[in-house]
């Protein structure tokens, strides 16, 4: 049975972040204040409280599929840390239902673990990257794993992967100069480079922010023509995408603060708790707690989420927040009214580790 929000918008998307534990301290997500979350290696569902059960990750994904998702990204922290996650893969790769399962990895662990991984059934993956050069890739993430993490990328090519995407977050007078660099990447490697609005999760990440308007210019300047592509597939996301002509990979553009996409929103966020987020900005979270055992609970309890989704997020550029549903765009009808919650005044409590981006 279809889940459908408010606003009739159909929910086919899970993003299940597996653990909050992360080997990188970027600037712009920074898991630093809990201690705990720093590690460096594979950490055991015991001993971090934010990783969750292989059972639990596989009983909340095959209840999504009996409520009609049928994309599954695993997320995080960094999912490679959970030391189950070839088992995970393939558990969830071979559910009913579920039609597409990807991931979201820093690419620091890929060398050694891509081959497990394709075996277990991964077909596809995103990568961040948000610099060629050393130098800045460590200060942005406080490590300096640059090399591991293209030999990484090599290590999925080789594997089949397909589509091996590359997630870039646009950085003011920190990465902005390396936009040729990376456009010159997708003309020679076949990947997507997809170049990302920095969202200011942190408010002193606010002054980071550029538009993702400064690639399209930057890429007329040099001499990289990139012409729309205008037929799309399930599994693109909210990415625009643009050919250059002669280039073996892809660029893509993904604007949640200059223009969002709220209105294709068709994603659910399950956290490494096992709570429902039904917006990566809002706050809200429902857990699943005992619903796990029993669907009929689980559906209303999904229910519930979806009607907690409103048409747009509240995130302004300075990274404050408008007060009340946030809507920049005139607001479609309401199927049914959406529940009302108390207008957000603060920024989330959550980062993006926290909540699997
Ligand atoms: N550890 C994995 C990784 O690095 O890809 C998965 C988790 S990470 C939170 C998922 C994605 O969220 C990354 O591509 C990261 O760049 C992006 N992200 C985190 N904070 C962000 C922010 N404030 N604005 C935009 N993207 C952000």
């Amino acid at each position: 049975m279809p889940l459908l929000d408010s606003l009739g918008r159909d929910h086919q998307y899970l993003r299940i972040s597996i653990t909050e534990a992360c080997n990188l301290r970027c600037i712009y997500c920074k898991p630093t204040e809990d201690t705990k979350l720093a590690t460096v290696s594979p950490c055991t569902t015991k001993d971090r409280p934010h990783t969750m059960s292989y059972t639990d990750c596989l009983q909340i994904v095959s209840l999504a599929a009996r409520f009609g998702f049928r994309k599954v990204r695993i997320t995080g922290g960094e999912p490679l840390l959970h030391p189950e996650i070839a088992k995970i893969v393939k558990g969830i790769s071979t559910l009913s239902g579920v039609e597409d399962v990807s991931l979201t990895t820093n690419g620091t662990f890929l060398v050694d673990r891509i081959q497990e991984l394709a075996q277990a059934g991964l077909r596809r993956i995103n990568i961040s990257l948000d610099s060629l050069n050393t130098e800045t890739y460590t200060r942005i993430t406080g490590q300096g794993f640059l090399s591991r993490v293209l030999e990484g990328i090599e290590a999925c090519l080789q594997a089949g992967l397909h589509p091996v995407k590359l997630n870039v977050v646009l950085l003011k007078g920190i990465n902005e100069n390396e936009i040729p660099d990376f456009l010159a990447l997708a003309h020679q490697w076949p990947v997507h480079v997809r170049f990302i609005e920095c969202m200011p999760f942190l408010s002193s990440t606010a002054d980071f922010y550029i538009p993702t308007d400064r690639v399209k210019q930057q890429a007329r300047e040099a001499g990289f023509p990139l012409v729309p592509v205008l037929e799309r597939s399930d599994l693109d996301g909210p990415a625009e995408l643009y050919r250059i002509p002669g280039a073996k990979g892809l660029v893509g553009l993904i604007h949640p603060m200059s223009h969002h996409f709220c209105g294709q929103c068709n994603r659910v966020r399950v956290t490494s708790q096992g709570s429902l987020r039904p917006c990566l900005i809002r706050d809200h979270e429902i857990p699943l707690g005992n619903a796990l055992l029993d669907p009929q609970m689980a559906y209303q309890v999904f229910r519930k989420a979806l009607l907690m989704k409103e048409p747009a997020h509240p995130l302004k550029r300075n990274g404050e927040l408008e007060i009340g549903t946030g809507a920049s765009e005139a607001e479609p009808q309401f199927l049914q009214p959406p529940l009302r919650v108390q207008p957000d005044r603060k920024l989330p409590e959550r980062k993006m580790y926290a909540i699997g981006g």
